[in-house]
This record gives C-alpha cells, structure tokens and sequence, in this order.
C-alpha cells in the first residue's frame, strides 16, 4: 500500500520573529493513504501552518513534504496541478471562503471546468450529483451562499472540495463553527464520504473530543511541536504526554453548550520565545530540573505511541489521568 503523503518532515526557523507566530521545530509526520490523522493542541500550536504546508498552500522555509513520494516543491506542470487538485483544504468558516455573488452550480462546478476534468455543459449535472452526495437538495444549486444554514455552507464548501476528485482532505477547525448538534452530522458526513470515496484526511481541530470520532491516529503538537502520537484508542486509554492527559480531561466538556476551551491550566507561552527545554514546563505539574534545560526526544514508548516526556525515561512514571485533576 503506497503512502500518499510518504513523509512530511518539516521544520520551519523557530525564532524568525518576523514570521510572527506558528513556527514548526522538527515536525515528522506519516500520513498513509486511506487514514485518519487527528492533529490537535491549542491556537497557536503551529497546526494550521502544518495543515497548509502539508495541503501545499505555504512552502516550508526548511524540510521538506513529500506527496506520493515525491517532494512538493520539485513538481513542477502537469503534476504539480495534479497534486495540488488531489490534496483540498477545508477551512473553519465557511461563509468567508464562498464567494457571496456566485451561485452554488458556479461555486462548486467551476474548478473542475477550469481544470478540464469534465466538458462545461455537465457541470450542473455534477453540482446537482455533489449536492446529493454532501446531503443537500440538487435543486438548491441555484441560490446564493446566504441562503444557506452555517451547516449547509460547510456541506457546500465540501461538495466544492470534492468536485475536484481529491484523494487527501485537510479539514483545519471543518466543524469549529458550527453548533454542537450539527457538528456530530457534519463529522458523520466526513465519515460517510470516507468509505464511498476511499478518502484520506489530515483532521485539524483544538478539541481532542473531535478527532475521537474520526481519527484512526492522533498527533498532539504544543508550540510548533509534537508532544505525543499514537492510535487514537491507546492515547485516549493511557496516555504518555502530561499535556496529553490535560487535554483529555477536558473531554466531557463537549456536553456543555457554550464551552470555553481552556484545556490546561496557565498561559499558553508565546511561540516566538518558548520556554526551554520542554516547552510545556511552565505549565506541567510534574516538572523537573531536567525539563527546564533539556528537549525531549519524541521517542517510541509501546503500543505504536510516541511521547515527547523526561518522564518516560522513569521506571515509574506517575499516573497522568489521576493526578492531574485541577477541579
Ligand atoms: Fe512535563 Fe518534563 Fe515531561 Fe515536559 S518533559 S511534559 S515538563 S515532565
Ligand atoms: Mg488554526
């Protein structure tokens, strides 16, 4: 089985302060096709800068990211066109990347035209076919963006993506926007269009809750790196990361209606300065001398998980889940 993103390693200069915030420090990542990766931690984490790097959208300033096994940058004509149509990226809010003076057909069915993937005069014919498929009335692709629901706007910004036959989504915050109950059929949606259209998806989102549902693997990242990663059942069962454990007691939270996300106690430092050594010790109750001068190594720690932690290295490492409940 080929990987479609063989390797994503990408590393952008950490203290370049005129690239402001979302720096990338040593980000190695695998995403093999038909999988569900889950990338989460709070704004500012350098996410949804991985996100565009790895849909090609920026350029990394170092590293490389690697589609099908080729690097990126060195596509060039035809295949580069090609790679950039088979990865599509689906943004938080929707009303502001659908153009409000164009009706729906045009939104969705003017990508492919202009790419020739299908003649003009079928284009309504594959609107009207899109709609269906993201659970929306074909007869609606008359109307304008305003005339649909947030939840509809996102569906159709979907339908959009897909009219270009992409194998790789990334959704960066896809359902952030949207009110809780609609969140869960939109994410059934990604779900649904995953098994018709064998589709692979870069999952983006600050709420650990989210990815539980849909991710086949999770990828934690905190200040431009990433602390833990693993099959989303082992991390939620055990696991290796205190930043890991904090985010996954905020968990049940996703019950509340108007939640505050504040996952960890303490400010989120500045990713211009981070802190040394660990970038999290400021904020870890289980802090040592250690975690202040030297970086964690993102090691494997068992059960396909990999953790970034001083901890791992004790023969006794304390027990996250329990201990570090603030309430
Ligand atoms: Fe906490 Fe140290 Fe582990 Fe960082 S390395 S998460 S500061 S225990
Ligand atoms: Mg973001």
């Amino acid at each position: 089985e080929p990987d479609l993103a063989e390797r994503i390693a990408v590393k952008l200069g950490a203290r370049d302060t005129r690239k402001v915030v979302h720096a990338l420090d040593g980000v190695n990542l695998t995403i093999r096709r038909g999988e569900v990766v889950g990338l989460v931690g709070e704004s500012g984490c350098g996410k949804s800068t991985l996100g565009r790097i790895i849909a090609g959208m920026l350029p990394p300033s170092e590293g490389t990211v690697r589609f099908r096994g080729k690097d990126r940058a060195s596509l060039r004509g035809q295949e580069a066109r090609q790679a950039r149509l088979e990865t599509q990226i689906i943004f938080q809010d929707p009303m502001s990347s659908l153009n409000p003076r164009k009706r729906v057909v045009d939104i969705i069915g003017e990508a492919p035209v202009a790419h020739g993937l299908i003649p003009r005069k079928d284009k309504a014919a594959l609107v009207a076919g899109l709609l269906e498929k993201v659970g929306l009335d074909p007869s609606m692709r008359d109307r304008f963006p305003h005339q649909f629901s947030g939840g509809q706007r996102q569906r159709i910004g979907i339908a959009r993506a897909l009219a270009v036959n992409p194998e790789f989504l990334v959704c960066d915050e896809s359902i952030a926007a949207l009110d809780i109950s609609i969140q869960a059929q939109v994410i059934n949606l990604f779900m649904q269009l995953r098994q018709d259209l064998d589709l692979t998806y870069l999952f983006i989102s600050h709420d650990l809750s989210v990815v539980h549902h849909i991710a086949d693997r999770v990828v934690i990242m905190y200040l431009g790196r990433v602390v833990e990663s693993g099959p989303t059942e082992a991390i939620f069962a055990s696991p290796n990361h205190p930043y890991t454990a904090a985010l996954l007691e905020e968990v049940p939270r996703i019950d509340r209606r108007h939640r505050s996300f504040q996952p960890v106690k303490g400010e989120i430092p500045s990713p211009i300065n981070p802190p040394s050594g660990c970038h999290f010790h400021p904020r870890c109750p289980f802090a040592m001398d250690r975690c202040r001068v030297e970086r964690p190594a993102l090691v494997p720690v068992g059960g396909g998980q990999e953790a970034a932690c001083h901890l791992n290295d004790l023969a006794e490492r304390p027990r996250f889940t329990q201990t570090n409940n603030r309430e």
